[in-house]
């Protein structure tokens, strides 16, 4: 059978892994298990009495075939991303940076003539593209950003991407000289199909830029809580490159860079269009070397899951034992599977603040009552705490919110878990 992902029983439309999305192997072995998390975007109203909500099993899986890792239940789209879901650009300061960057690093593997097109593919608000602008441009998204993005001067092509999309910008605009697509591998479900989608636009000399969050940077800094089933599978070079070559590539040149927490850009041509830069076997050795390869490094993951889980609440016993408040810092995804895999409550958080403006504000975080309210809360209660759930930009936040006046200590939970005075 063709297709990698097959319906199990009395999951509803939510599809149980038993082969590896990438090689279709049935070699799955299991790292580790988060336990039943609610969808990151289910928040309840505040005030409303809790009534059923769906929890879905974060068992991760490592292929032994192809080495890609990935969640064991791909959830219904149609229950991640609700038609009311509210979408945000996500266009961070280090986001911005980066793709200065990657315009500047491109033009190293690929130099392009004011002609050449250039098509990102979940282009966005337009941020990526709005580098490449002395050249042909062309974005490919289905939200509401496409339109905000072509207001701004940056053309966008409005769809779902798929072979039809890529079928309308190849046949009106022609070949790509480049296609960019950051953070697209680890959400949509049928990755075949956006790859061999992708290689359809590129001309014969084109290069396919893709930035996925990385694995290595995953289990070396123990960022389990970016595990959520939103994303469905977690990139290795080695599984990157099992991918793209069943798709004719060729991975010419990587880079890690830090947007995420750690991830990395990936160049990939047609093979013997360019050379094959140094970076990537020594990035292969690196996953190696780190032991990604075997079973030894998750193994040793796990255990270090299950000490963080005991530390960070031995961290917070102390503190509740002499009457300290603690509140969180953000509820961006990753804070739901942390504090639902912790198991945090009400009594230990009084609160998790949010920028104000955020439609999170006046909701309950996933899973439990602890309510999201105004940041303001931080410099008028002068909570004894903060926990930082954001926690790898600890070295942003925490001289931000000094200069802004709180006074309190902070928390930072991984990877491992400290107190900042
Ligand atoms: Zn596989």
């Amino acid at each position: 059978m063709k297709s990698s992902l097959k319906l199990a029983a009395g999951t509803g439309g939510s599809v149980v892994v038993t082969h590896c999305q990438v090689c279709d192997s049935t070699d799955l072995e299991r790292i580790v298990f988060l336990g039943f998390l609610p969808p990151v975007n289910q928040m309840r109203t505040q005030g409303t009495t809790p009534h059923e909500q769906p929890a879905y099993p974060a068992l991760l899986l490592r292929c032994r075939k192809c080495q890609l890792v990935q969640l064991g239940l791909v959830v219904d789209p149609a229950i991640l991303f609700p038609p009311e879901y509210p979408y945000s650009s996500g266009t961070t300061k280090i986001l911005r940076e980066n793709f200065a960057e990657l315009y500047v690093d491109s033009q190293r593997v690929k130099k392009l003539a004011p002609t050449d097109l250039v098509v990102d593919v979940g282009s966005n608000d337009g941020t990526l593209l709005s580098n490449f602008t002395a050249h042909r441009v062309m974005g490919i998204e289905p939200s509401d950003m496409g339109k905000l993005a072509a207001s701004r001067g940056i053309p966008t092509h409005i769809a779902y991407f798929g072979p039809v999309a890529a079928a309308a910008v190849r046949g009106e605009h022609g070949p790509a000289a480049i296609v960019t697509a950051t953070n697209v591998f680890a959400h949509i479900e049928n990755v075949h199909e956006i790859v061999s989608s992708i290689v359809s636009m590129l001309d014969e000399k084109g290069v396919f830029i893709s930035e996925s969050h990385y694995l290595l940077d995953l289990v070396e800094t123990l960022q389990y809580d970016t595990i959520y089933h939103e994303h469905l599978r977690y990139y290795s070079l080695h599984a990157l490159r099992y991918l793209l070559g069943m798709h004719g590539l060729e991975i010419v040149r990587v880079k890690r860079i830090p947007t995420h927490g750690g991830s990395i850009r990936v160049y990939a041509a047609r093979p013997g269009t360019f050379p094959v830069d140094a970076s990537v076997q020594e990035t292969l050795e690196a996953e190696r070397k780190f032991g990604l390869l075997g079973s030894d490094a998750f193994v040793a993951f796990k255990k270090r899951v299950t000490n963080s889980k005991l530390e960070i609440m031995s961290l917070l016993k102390g503190l509740k034992e002499k009457g300290k408040r603690i509140v969180g810092i953000g509820a961006p995804s990753r804070a739901s599977t942390l504090v639902n895999f912790l198991a945090i409550d009400d009594g230990i958080l009084d609160a998790v603040l949010e920028v104000p403006g955020s439609y999170k504000v006046g909701k309950y975080m996933p899973g439990t009552l602890i309510p999201v309210v105004d940041e303001s809360m931080l410099f008028s209660a002068q909570p004894d705490y903060a926990m930082l759930l954001s926690w790898h930009i600890a070295d942003e936040l925490i001289p931000k919110l000094k200069a802004k006046g709180y006074k309190g200590g902070f928390i930072v939970p991984l990877p491992t878990a400290r107190i900042v005075e």
